[in-house]
């Protein structure tokens, strides 16, 4: 008996020491380090974020962006690799201890949106768009995103003698989507060798949300973001007057049929217990006079899923239905899907569960994400390698989140106290990735 107690006292000696080893005291006080050091360097952070806010730069021209991150991280040691995917930016910090390579990314374009916030910073920028002056924002909070990773890259290098492994930082551009005719983007590092010498482990990313308060951290094991596919239909009638509809094919009646069609494919064919999904058509033109019927109209679509089945299933529908609407009017249809979809970011469920403390560590407060309808092209990047994205509050605690300005919207606004939850939250993540890795 007494043997038996002695051995068990004995046992949990052995793992208190165990535990002891594997997470030193070092490791601990690493933690507090990180804490401080991200406490230092806020101040700075705030300042880039309001720079790059001030200095909005579209997808694939992020030319200032990209140099200011390069200028950085070259003066902290990193190998950099510049003009990555036209304007991205690679740096890669290799630890004193050894250990497996983790990425970290950050994108940096803005949107063609004109600002409507009250800030001395506020961006008067303006650039051409697709053929149109439009002015220029970090309405998605891509400004935050860059000064984090910033500020993150001079942690890590100030801790490098403690870092176990090599830290791979990826500066993407173009997240928000393309100029037509061109690439760009996460699929455009990837394929330009972003994840080539040396091959990251693990992925992570993050983004700051209008719909969280400052100090909350959501995130979501499995898919967490749709994916995103962008259509267009073409329905080509005959043209007549709008006084003697029966002598042409009127191709805006067969449209507004084509729109309440699509509707019922979510609705009445999908089993609505699986996988949601959401399909919009937000363009039709057609016609430039009251009483004259086109020979065509046009639409614009996007459809979001977070499962590849229904995803494709969709698809097929709307091609199918889109067609036998319009053959019924005696009209045709073609419909094109745009070869540049994104996939749903799906974060790796073991990775998320291995994360989960850090997060909760960090974070004031750490909630289950919901879906999101958004779509993002870190998805590219976590289907390479598990990869985890989560969500930060920029909402200050003064403001409902439901009656904070959406990301994207003119009048987004971050609250910056949010960016250092942000900051110790990636920092966390990584020396804990890396720190535990193998153990
Ligand atoms: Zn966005
Ligand atoms: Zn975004």
């Amino acid at each position: 008996m007494w043997n038996a107690i002695r051995s068990v006292i004995a046992c949990c000696f052995l793992l208190f020491v165990g535990v002891g080893s594997a997470l030193p005291a070092s490791a601990e006080d690493l933690g507090d380090v990180i804490d401080r050091e991200a406490k230092a360097i806020e101040g700075q952070m705030i300042e880039w974020r309001r720079d790059i806010h001030q200095h909005p730069e579209l997808g694939n021209r992020e030319v200032r962006t990209s140099a200011l991150v390069a200028e950085h991280l070259k003066k902290l040691g990193y190998e950099v690799r510049e003009k990555v995917a036209k304007t991205g930016v690679v740096g890669i910090l290799n630890g004193g201890k050894p250990g497996p390579v983790v990425a970290l990314r950050a994108d940096m374009d803005a949107l063609p949106v004109t600002e409507e916030v009250d800030l001395p910073f506020a961006s008067k920028v303006k650039a051409m768009w697709n053929g149109n002056e439009t002015g220029v924002m970090h309405a998605c909070g891509h400004d935050a995103h860059v000064a984090i990773l910033m500020a993150a890259a001079e942690v890590i290098a100030k801790q490098r003698s403690e870092l176990p492994g090599t830290v791979k930082l990826l500066f993407q551009p173009a997240e928000e989507g393309l100029p037509i005719g061109e690439e760009g983007g996460a699929q455009l590092m990837l394929k330009e060798g972003a994840f080539d010498s040396p091959t990251p482990e693990a992925v992570f990313g993050l983004h700051v949300s209008s719909r969280l308060p400052t100090g909350v951290v959501s995130f979501r094991a499995g898919a967490v973001m749709a994916g995103s596919n962008t259509f267009r239909i073409t329905v080509k009638g005959r043209q007549t007057h709008g006084a003697e509809p029966w002598r042409g094919v009127d191709p805006i009646v067969i449209g507004a049929q084509i729109v309440l069609a699509l509707q019922t494919i979510q609705s009445r064919q999908v089993d609505v217990t699986s996988e949601p999904s959401v399909l919009t058509i937000g363009v039709f033109n057609a016609g430039n006079r009251q009483n004259i019927i086109p020979d065509k109209a046009e639409m614009q679509g996007t459809l979001r899923t977070f499962d590849e089945g229904v995803r494709h299933f969709i698809m097929r529908r709307v091609t199918e239905t889109a067609e036998a609407v319009a053959k019924s009017g005696g009209a045709e249809a073609e419909v094109e899907w745009r070869a540049t979809g994104y996939i749903p970011v799906v974060n790796n469920i073991a990775l998320t569960q291995r994360m989960a403390p850090t997060l909760k560590r960090v974070a004031d407060k750490l909630i289950e994400a919901p879906r999101v309808t958004g779509s993002e092209d870190f998805s590219f990047f976590a289907r390479q390698v598990p990869g985890l994205f989560f969500f930060v509050g920029v909402t200050a605690p003064d403001t409902p989140p439901f009656k904070a300005a959406p990301n994207h919207s003119p009048r987004f606004r971050i609250d910056e106290a949010g960016l250092i939850v942000g900051l110790r939250a990636i920092l966390h993540v990584t020396f804990d990735y890396l720190s535990r890795a193998g153990h």
